[in-house]
């Protein structure tokens, strides 16, 4: 049996799944995974003139002392999220899930909103950098987060913003509920109680036949590495590993060196 179809019969023959997916599970819709400077720039090129790199960019400050430059990014990428539609591979998982009744959570570093665009359910998504469909006042003056129907216009000679949302309490400038790096400001309430059902998730399920399904997840910001490392250890439990270039791990787990849709597309031929 090749490793596809190992997977396969592993998927056949489960009762609970877990998709824990990185930057690089957004790759095949078309998003930019930011992997390197050379990655970012190549998406951004205007930042390389302005020689800024994603941990720059990606940067809380920049909304308390220039929010068009942090707006120009995060504005730039909220439009890019909303028109972008989820790749097949998004539908071949949830298919499964429908097909063999699976019980479901879904970890993502991803603060696209990508999962619920699919149709995975709110309540079985723990988005563990927050979301950009969210926003939270910069101070903030209240722990509160509102959703973002903002329509921000960017500028991309200059990656300036051309309008800034506000705090709907206090007035002072609004940004987007996503932890940041050196991020002390961001209300985590919404994550953290999305953690407390994926933990409860965990607690329930032990035990019972799993696959743990890791697409795009890199070494960089090593969350979702981490989290298939602990899940590797659960009884009944096998992870399959999908990535192109970070793939390996130990046997019994299996590791695909594939893209997420092109791997998961193959898995999917060979379901019966
Ligand atoms: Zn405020």
């Amino acid at each position: 049996m090749n490793v596809y179809q190992k997977a396969a019969e592993i998927i056949k023959n489960s009762k609970v799944m877990i998709i824990t997916a990185g930057a690089g599970m957004g790759v095949d819709s078309g998003l930019p995974d930011f992997r390197g400077e050379k990655g970012f720039w190549k998406a951004y090129p205007m930042y390389e003139r302005l020689g800024l790199n994603f941990y720059e960019c990606a940067n809380p400050v920049h909304f308390r002392k220039d929010p068009e430059l942090g707006w120009g990014f995060y504005g730039h990428r909220l439009e890019l999220y909303r028109k972008t539609e989820p790749h097949r591979g998004f539908y071949i998982l949830f298919e499964w899930i429908k097909r063999f009744n699976l019980n479901y959570f879904v970890v993502t570093s991803n603060v696209d909103g990508q999962f619920q665009k699919a149709g995975f359910e709110e309540d079985r998504i723990y988005e563990v950098h927050g979301s950009i469909h969210f926003l939270q006042c910069v101070k903030p003056c209240l722990n509160e987060i509102w959703e973002n129907r903002e329509k921000i216009t960017v500028d991309y000679e200059t990656m300036r913003a051309r309008n800034i949302p506000r705090c709907k309490y206090c007035g002072d400038v609004a940004r987007p509920n996503i932890l940041m790096f050196g991020d002390f400001g961001w209300v985590s309430e919404r994550s953290y109680n999305q953690e407390k059902r994926f933990e409860s998730f965990l607690e329930f399920s032990y035990g019972e036949s799993a696959v743990v399904i890791e697409i795009g997840a890199g070494t960089a910001v090593p969350t979702i590495r981490y989290l298939s490392e602990r899940l590797e250890n659960r009884p009944n439990t096998y992870v399959i590993r999908i990535n192109p270039r970070e793939y390996s791990i130990f046997e019994p787990h299996l590791s695909i060196p594939e893209s997420g849709l092109k791997a998961l597309t193959k898995i999917d031929s060979l379901i019966d």
